[in-house]
């Protein structure tokens, strides 16, 4: 039985530990690509071109929109972000499931194009926590850090269609939930039905 990948989307505040969860669910496992976005924001001391992020310039990015090269992008805190469409749409059609960390604007764009998409909201398990954690990673001035709390309460209220919640308290716990979201994807009735037609 050969199976299309799935998509998975996850979101959260950023400082939630959504990068932190994703590394340590998938590590093990062979079957689980990343997306890596472009975006106009400026790479942090640790970031390398082609490996968290494509960097570009805001030209570029409105190039990449205008030729509907992106599957979906948004603003976040000032910065354009965006999906390559053409490695999601190839490495799914390959079998292989692509995660995708996005914003809960872009990720609204996906769920309304492809309803397959499994999505995943990953939250702190408290406001404090989260600025402990955006303060603790040292990586934002304390005014980015700001408006992504800002930026966290509004998408709180906008992520009524995910599908799955993981409060990240314990990351291990966390990891766990977020493995059997993605197993069980795979388990649906619909996609397995062909095998019981086939006796
Ligand atoms: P995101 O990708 O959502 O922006 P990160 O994975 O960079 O978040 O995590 C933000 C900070 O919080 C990092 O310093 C990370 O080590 C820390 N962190 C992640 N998960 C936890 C957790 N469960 N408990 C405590 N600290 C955590
Ligand atoms: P950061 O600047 O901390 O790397 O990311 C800020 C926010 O942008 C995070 O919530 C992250 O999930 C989101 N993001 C990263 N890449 C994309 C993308 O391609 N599209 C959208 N819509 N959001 C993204």
């Amino acid at each position: 039985m050969s199976e299309k990948g799935k998509l998975i989307v996850v979101s959260g505040p950023s400082g939630a530990g959504k990068s932190t969860v994703v590394f340590k669910a998938v590590e093990k496992r062979n079957d689980v690509c990343f997306s890596i976005s472009v975006t106009t924001r400026k790479p942090r001391p640790n970031e390398v071109d082609g490996k968290e992020y494509f960097f570009v310039d805001l030209d570029r990015f409105r190039e990449m929109v205008e030729n509907d090269e992106l599957l979906e992008h948004a603003e976040y805190v000032a910065n354009s972000y965006g999906t390559p469409r053409a490695y999601v749409e190839e490495k799914l059609q390959s079998g292989m499931n692509v995660l995708l960390d996005i914003e809960v604007q872009g990720a609204r764009q996906v769920h309304e194009k492809m309803p397959d998409a499994v999505m995943i909201f990953i939250a702190p398990p408290s406001m404090d926590e989260l600025r402990t954690r955006l303060e603790g990673r040292g990586t934002e001035t304390e005014r980015a850090i700001e408006a992504r709390l800002i930026r966290a309460r509004q998408e709180y209220k906008e992520a009524d269609f995910y599908d799955y919640l993981i409060i990240n308290d314990d990351a291990d716990k966390a990891a766990e939930e977020l493995n059997a979201i993605i197993t069980s994807s795979h388990c649906k009735f619909a996609d397995r039905e062909d095998v019981l037609k086939n006796v």
